[in-house]
Order: structure tokens, then sequence, then C-alpha cells
């Protein structure tokens, strides 16, 4: 039902990325976004307040940084996208450094909505040896082991708290994955582990753009693993239709990354899912340079989205084709393909009837 809401949907907006701050206290040699990051004039409540009060009711709030829990008002942030848009999903990735700073402030956004489903997603991108220098900071894998306890043990009073692990490919972390996959899920019992493929300008070189063949390896092992997943026996429908829509997304960013293939359906950046940067600016994506800046709009996001200069943008996404792997905007955009919604519904009932079939090797990759 609620996929064929999205379906459905193709004009509104579904999702918000919101760069909540700055802000962060790493400096990792991954970061693409380093150059942007401690600067001064991240919005105000007032601003969010004023902004989040222009946008219609939607369902998920992706929030990003810097480092989201280091703004001492963010369970605030989170209640004023609950008051005005309903949101039911927040999502926010933290270095997992201040375990009790963390802690605390996932409590108190957990009794802002009964309802609202609250995704903390740990960084983490190796082993203690490969986290802390990839972290370049010392110390920094123990105290993401602390705050992922200090989680766990709120989740079991908190059924909507979901704790994941994001993970950042490159050169210097690949060879770990296996390890780092056996270690998030056997010792830290976390089944939704992402990997992203490093993308922009990382602040070290030396971590480099990873090679095709070894992103194709990378992201078939993350293929293969998710499909076995969705094959075990005692996997509810649900769950195992959201995994094979997961593994088929990791699928289109190989095909993407390594092929340069483009995706088979539309970009919908700039009309489902949109980005807000901490100063205001915003842009359909990521990827793209913003659009405008709600400082000099009113704060208000739709008369944006309506403008003549956002909708020239739109009309050049979809004039060229455009094409990433941005997993954000594969996801959100996937979820309006009829074709591979049914294909994969068809793949998760065949599953569910045979899953011992499934099980072990042997899938083929697409
Ligand atoms: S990757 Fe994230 S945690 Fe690391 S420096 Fe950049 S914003 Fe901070
Ligand atoms: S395909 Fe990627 S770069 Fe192009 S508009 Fe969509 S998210 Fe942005």
């Amino acid at each position: 039902m609620k996929y064929l809401k999205i379906l459905l949907n193709r004009r509104s907006l579904d999702t918000l990325i919101f760069f909540v701050t700055s802000k962060c206290n790493f400096r990792c040699k991954t970061c693409f976004y380093w150059k942007s990051l401690n600067r001064p004039g991240d919005l105000e409540l007032q601003e969010i307040d004023s902004f989040s009060r222009s946008l219609p009711h939607f369902n998920v709030l992706l929030l990003s940084g810097g480092e989201p829990f280091l703004r001492d008002d963010l369970p605030e942030i989170i209640r004023i996208f609950c008051a005005h848009n309903r949101i039911k999903v927040v999502s926010i990735p933290t270095t997992a450094y201040f375990s009790d700073r963390i802690a605390s402030a996932v409590a108190r956004i957990l009794l802002l909505d009964p309802g609202l489903q609250v995704n903390v997603r740990l960084s983490l991108d190796g082993l203690q040896e490969t986290h802390d220098a990839i972290r370049n900071f010392p110390g920094s894998f123990a105290h993401c082991i602390k705050t992922h306890e200090a989680l766990r043990a709120l989740a079991k009073k908190h059924p909507l708290l979901r704790i994941g692990v994001n993970t950042t490919v490159c050169m210097r972390t690949i060879d770990g994955l296996d390890r780092l996959s056996d270690f998030v899920t056997r010792q830290l019992g976390i089944d939704d582990h992402s990997m992203e493929i490093m993308r922009g300008d990382p602040s070290d070189p030396a971590c480099g753009a990873i090679t095709d063949t070894c992103a194709e390896a990378a992201l078939n092992t993350m293929i293969r693993s998710l499909r076995h997943r969705a094959g075990e026996g005692g996997t509810g429908f649900k769950k195992r239709f959201r995994t094979l829509l997961s593994a088929y997304c990791y699928s289109i960013q190989r095909d993407t990354y390594c092929h340069r293939a483009h995706w088979p359906f539309n970009c919908y950046a700039g009309r489902t899912i949109a980005a807000v940067y901490p100063n205001g600016a915003v842009a359909p994506c990521e990827l793209l340079e913003p659009v405008a800046n709600l400082r000099d709009h009113g704060y208000d996001f739709m008369t944006i989205m309506r403008s003549a200069e956002w909708k020239n943008t739109l009309e050049a996404i979809a004039r060229r084709g455009c094409f990433c792997t941005h997993r954000c905007f594969i996801d959100a955009s996937v979820t309006h393909h009829l074709r591979t919604l049914l294909a994969v519904f068809s793949r998760a009932v065949v599953q569910g009837i045979t899953p011992k079939a499934h099980k072990g090797k042997g899938h083929s990759e697409k």
C-alpha cells in the first residue's frame, strides 16, 4: 500500500534531505563536503520553522551534515517537521562520537511523536584501525561502539528506533569490507548496513576514486548478501520485498558506476525529493548547483519549487537523461517505476514460496 501511494504520487514532495548543520567534529579523509564544513550561517530554528510551514505534508526527512547531533536544538528541529509536515520517518546519520549527547537527544526525539520512525545511522568505515585512520581520530571506533550500546538499550524500549550503519567505500576501505560486514551483522546485530561508493573530491586524494573492478566486486558482494538474506526462511514478505528492492538499487548503482549505464527510469530529483543546505540554499539534488536560497525567498520553499529556474533545471535533467550513483535519488526514483516494482514484487513472492532454493551461492547479479 505504501509503495502504491508513492507510485501514484509523482509530483509532490516525499523526501527532504536537510543538511542541518555544516559543523563537524571530524576531518574524514573520504569527506567530499570538507570545503563547506564549519562555516557560519546555519539556518536558525525560527528560519527552519518558517520554511517547514511552507512545505506540504511529506514522509521522509533525511538529515545530513556535518554532525547533526552537534545541534543542541536537533529534537526541536525534528518536532517542527512532525508538527507542520507530519513526517513519518526521520533518518539521522552520525559520526557516533558523542555517546551521551547522542543517546540523550535520541531519547528526546523518541518522545516527540509515538508514530515517528527514528533511524539513527552510525558511520563506520572499517574495523578499528581502518576506521580511526579514515576518521583521522584515534578512539573514534571505540566511541562508535559505545554509542551503539547506548542506542541498543534505547531500542529495547522503543521499537520505532532503528539502528543502521553507513559505510563509505573507497580504495582504503574496500579490502576490509567483508570483515566489516561480518562484524556489523554478527557482533553489532545490525542487518541494515548500507555502503555508498565515495563520491566527489575527498579531502585525502589517496583515498581515490575506486576502480570499476573494485566497485563491481564490492557491489556484487552487497547484492549477493541482500538476496541471500531475502531468501532466508522466516523473512516476512514486507522485509523480503524491501531487501530485494535494495539489492536492485545496488545493481543500478553498480551498472552506472562501472558501466556508465543509464538508469532504466527517470530521476525524480526536484519533484519528489530535494535538498536544503545549512545556509538555506535549495537544490533539486546534491550533485547539482543550488537554484535559490530560502533566505532570499521569504523561506517559502514552494515558491522556489514553482519558479521558472526550478522548472528549467528539471527540464534540463529530463532532456539530458541525467544519471548518477547517488543511492538516495535512485531509491526515491525507483519507487515510481511500475515495471521494476512488479518485477521485485514477483521475485519476493517466489522467494517466499521456495525460500531454500534461493539460499547460498549461485544468484545471478541482475
Ligand atoms: S564525512 Fe561526515 S563526519 Fe566526516 S568530516 Fe565529512 S561531514 Fe564530517
Ligand atoms: S540523476 Fe543524479 S545528478 Fe542527475 S538529477 Fe538525479 S540525483 Fe541529480
